[in-house]
């Protein structure tokens, strides 16, 4: 069991850092597995979620790999690869389950509040692209997580799924569509100030807005010695913690480098920001009922895939059009232009310019984004949407992301697209660090952590079966069970108030 060694008699056992959905979902976590743990949550803004992981600076997708292509790479034999959007699936189903627990205990207390169904699809245009569409559904029907999916080269067919895409497209043109009615559309902000709504009412459980946390030292107890400045009063405090994790989102990483862990060595940031299209026309936006994801542009970095995305935030129906990629040094969108060349240090600038050097494509492609004009932005959304007119349309700044740079032995340094936790050995400090599919997989992400940082309590029996009682599928792969995977999906589908539909 945990026990807090904390050698400060005011001190918490853990700290979080970030009020994003990453420490939130690990404070409920470790407050359900051990409801004696103190926790102190420290946020450098004045309100939870108002970073990546708000619902207007992402895209909201619960991402299930039902419609990301880029989750589904064509091998160079032409056959395509479905591992990781199994595996993303399995993990979405996870967060699921561990949503309908929080449901049924009453720490969330209205599901619609932050999930809806919403159809997810993939489209595409050209010979080559429906060729490979029509192979990733095959391939992907080998596993019954996507046995819901349909897929189509009709036009009117596709005309039925996603009018506004269809109406006046060239009827000769060469088009296709996967159709997954169980898809989701997940308001992120609002579940994640849900559960800190929560936890702020729990013993032992404090949350201190404009709050930033400074500095990081090992102490000598093996816990960590915190540095931590009030933004308003500009009075600093120090505290001393067992464990820390570090859910900063891009602000993870300076603070990664400054807890000089050996683990953290090495890695750097690439920052990608992001703008979306959003329709002011109530018509259209009442009109399409779907997110569309596309084919990434040649040298797209895969989160800018296009899509047109029907949302639902505060109960409000929205449609967006993006992401269009842009680039800007912060690693917060509320962050400082000084952000990526203070993360530059003697120990990551070698897989920082290695990694810079393979990515050319990458470089010119966010140049080129830069530079786009309105026009170019109209464009783009009319390949998705024929009709349409800049003025339904409003350009708005999306979250920004930090793509992860780590060493690699052989290209010197690599940029990765997902997300990695990086821990110290023994398991006295984590960061969370890159984006994708992220808060959708926080639940899993969470749960990785868990077994790095409190291993043996995480063996424990009391934790085992919590753990199971919290996430049914604990400990089993639904991989291999497709009547587990439909018991559990029939089972969410009625505590989130998703849409009923015959399951796998
Ligand atoms: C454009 C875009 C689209 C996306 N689309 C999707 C999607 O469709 N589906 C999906 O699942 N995911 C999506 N994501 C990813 C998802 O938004 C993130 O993975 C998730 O929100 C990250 O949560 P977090 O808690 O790690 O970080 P955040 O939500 O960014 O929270 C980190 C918090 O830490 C605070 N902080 C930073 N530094 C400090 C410090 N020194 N001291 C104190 N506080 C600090 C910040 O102010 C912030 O509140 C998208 C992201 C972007 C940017």
């Amino acid at each position: 069991m945990f026990r807090s060694k904390s050698t400060s008699e005011t001190g918490p056992d853990v700290v979080l850092i970030g009020a994003g959905i990453m420490s939130a979902t690990l404070g409920i976590l470790l407050k359900e597995l051990q409801p004696e743990i103190t926790i102190a949550i420290y946020e450098r803004l004045d309100v939870a979620a108002a970073e990546s992981s708000d619902a207007w600076n992402n895209a909201g997708t619960g991402h299930s790999a039902f419609c990301e292509l880029n989750y589904t790479p064509q091998k160079e034999d032409g056959s395509v690869e479905i591992k990781k959007a199994v595996n993303i699936a399995e993990q979405f189903e996870v967060s699921r389950q561990f949503w309908a627990y929080l449901v049924e205990n009453n720490i969330i207390s209205n599901p619609q509040s932050f999930i809806q169904s919403i159809p997810h699809m993939s489209f595409v245009w050209g010979e080559e692209n429906v060729d490979y569409l029509r192979k990733r559904y095959k391939a992907l029907q080998q596993c019954h997580l996507f046995h819901n999916m349909e897929y189509s080269e009709d036009h009117g067919q596709l005309a039925e799924w996603m009018p506004l895409v269809m109406e006046n497209r060239d009827p000769k043109q060469k088009v296709a569509a996967t159709h997954m009615e169980m898809g989701t559309d997940v308001n992120f902000g609002a579940l994640t100030r849900e559960l800190f709504k929560h936890l702020q009412q729990m013993d032992g459980v404090s949350l201190h807005f404009n709050h930033d946390v400074r500095d990081l030292r090992k102490s000598d107890d093996g816990g960590w010695t915190v540095k931590v400045k009030n933004r308003e009063t500009r009075e600093k405090n120090v505290l001393h913690a067992q464990f820390v994790f570090i859910g900063a989102g891009g602000g993870s990483l300076p603070l990664l480098e400054k807890s000089g862990i050996p683990e953290g060595k090495g890695f750097g940031g690439f920052p990608v920001s992001g703008q979306w299209l959003r329709c002011n026309n109530p018509e259209i936006i009442a009109k399409h009922q779907a997110k569309v994801y596309g084919k990434a542009s040649v040298g797209a970095p895969p989160m800018s895939v296009p899509h047109l995305d029907t949302r639902m935030i505060d109960g409000q129906k929205a449609l967006l059009f993006g992401p269009y990629a842009g680039f800007s040094t912060k690693f917060l969108k509320n962050g400082s232009i000084f952000d990526l060349p203070m993360s530059i240090k003697a120990n990551n600038i070698h897989p920082m310019v290695s990694a810079g050097l393979d990515n050319i494509p990458l470089t010119k492609y966010l140049i080129a984004q830069v530079r786009q004009k309105p026009e170019d932005r109209l464009d783009a959304l009319r390949e998705y949407f024929p009709d349409a007119t800049m003025k339904d349309w409003e350009l708005e700044i999306a979250g920004q992301r930090v793509q992860v740079i780590k060493k690699d032995p052989v290209h010197g340094g690599i940029l990765e697209f997902g997300t990695e936790v990086v821990s110290a050995a023994d398991g006295s400090i984590a960061a969370l660090l890159g984006a994708s599919p992220g808060a959708s997989t926080a639940v899993s992400i969470m749960l990785n952590l868990l077994k790095r940082c409190f291993r043996e309590e995480v063996e424990t029996e009391a934790w085992q079966q919590k753990l199971k009682q919290m996430i049914p599928s604990y400990g089993q792969s639904l991989l291999n069970n497709p009547d587990m995977t439909a018991k559990l999906r029939r089972w969410t589908t009625n505590v989130l108030e998703l849409k009923q539909m015959e399951t796998a």
